[in-house]
């Protein structure tokens, strides 16, 4: 799929632009603080629903701007047909804003109340939930070379974005999760301070075992699907191959019934009990898995070297484009922000090899000139300055 033409208004620094974009390969160019990031986000919104680095909402809409609202529209061209998503959000003034000089537009101050997202399809009112996916996007940026090397949230988080994008089910039992362990670990505390009664806990531990044994599942089947893959493009990177590993708290053999799965989950549950209500937290679920990357028998997220750590990252992102074009059937539209200039020739070579029989690239740099000629040549480029789009 690809997009055939994005509009924003008051999204980020953009106070109002269109962009013509279709089939191939797009160069975002720009120098920094422009808004080539901006546009990424804008882009990969359409498929998540949320931004991938925002905390609120309310950071997307143009500080100053006067009806405080963003809006990304986007025409998307599918095997499905035709596609137009259209997001708003509004955010309402704070005090900070109604009291700013008048032309003067000020940040506003971090909050993440009283915002508000609209998403309409093909004109029509949805839910966010229920459009997450409706176009799939795989974005790889700079944050995403620490993958292998940083926090198991960053790698869960990965197995979410990829798996919401290609499973409706998964992205309803994601959110019913985060509910159920707010609830869970503020009843847990409540317990061991004596001002409730552990029979409660029953109701939560079996709502906690209804999502988290269908999360469990499917990461694990998104994972072995992405590993031949990823294997393959990790050798082609030179490395001596990749095996990705689900490392999840609580093991679901692939031939277990969920319903089984669920029951032993429940005994589990049962046997750390004691140690949950002393310390007060969920101790089990999807929200303790993490994820190994083995070159043989190396745990490349121990003993990788910095370069070994990123082509393992990098092996899985092309992976994952795989996996969910197997599930949807369609490939998804990929969005390179600013990650060339962190890999050295030989990953850059191959990346772009790869990526250029996608059928939509958008990938940004503030160094257009270091990209390979036929590259370049292929490519449509579109220079960022201050929130304006020129193609050149
Ligand atoms: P770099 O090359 O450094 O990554 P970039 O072109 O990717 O730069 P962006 O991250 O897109 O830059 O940001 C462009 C500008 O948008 C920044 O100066 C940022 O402060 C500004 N900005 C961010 N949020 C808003 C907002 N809500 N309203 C107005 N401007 C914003
Ligand atoms: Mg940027």
């Amino acid at each position: 799929m690809y997009l055939e033409s994005l509009e924003l208004a008051d999204f980020r620094n953009y106070t109002e632009v269109q962009v013509a974009l279709g089939a191939g390969c797009f160069v975002l160019a720009g120098n920094n603080a422009q808004g080539k990031s901006n546009l990424c986000e804008a882009v990969r919104l359409l498929a998540t629903m949320r931004s991938f680095r925002a905390s609120s909402d309310r950071e997307l809409v143009r500080w100053g701007s006067p009806n405080h609202f963003a809006r990304i529209r986007g025409t998307i061209h599918q095997a499905a047909g035709p596609l137009k998503l259209e997001v708003i959000i509004s955010a309402p003034p704070l005090l900070g804003d109604l009291f700013a000089p008048e032309g003067v537009p000020l940040p506003p101050p971090p909050t993440t109340g009283g915002t508000h997202k609209t998403v309409l399809v093909n004109g029509a009112p949805r839910r966010p939930l229920d459009v997450v996916g409706l176009v799939t996007v795989v974005l790889f940026e700079p944050a995403d070379l620490d993958l292998v090397s940083g926090s198991p949230q960053g790698r869960r988080h990965f197995m979410d974005v990829t798996l919401c994008q290609i499973s409706r089910s998964y992205c309803k039992a994601l959110s019913q999760l985060q509910k159920i362990l707010t609830q869970r670990a503020a009843l847990l505390r409540r317990i061991r301070d004596h001002e409730d009664d552990s029979r409660s806990l029953d109701y939560w531990d079996a709502q906690l075992a209804l999502q988290a044994v269908p999360i469990i599942m499917e990461r694990a089947n998104l994972i072995a699907r992405c590993t031949p893959p990823a294997d393959e493009v990790a050798r082609q990177l030179g490395a001596k191959g990749l095996l990705l590993n689900y490392l999840p708290s609580f093991p679901i053999a692939t031939e277990m019934a969920a319903e089984d799965a669920r029951a032993a989950f429940l005994a589990r549950l049962v046997s750390l009990r004691r140690r949950e209500l002393l310390q007060g937290v969920n101790l089990l679920g999807p929200h303790r898995d993490d994820l190994g990357f083995f070159e043989g028998p190396v745990d490349l997220g121990v003993f990788g070297s910095r370069g070994q750590q990123r082509t393992a990252a990098l092996a899985l992102k092309l992976a994952e484009l795989e996996a969910m074009e197997a599930e949807t059937g369609d490939q998804p539209i990929l969005v390179l922000d600013d990650v060339l200039s962190e890999l050295d020739p030989t990953r850059q070579a191959a990346l772009l090899e790869r990526v250029r029989q996608n059928p939509q690239v958008l990938l940004s740099t503030a160094e257009p000139d270091m990209l390979p000629r036929e590259f370049i040549r292929a490519a449509t480029v579109l220079s960022i300055a201050e929130g304006r789009i020129t193609r050149q």
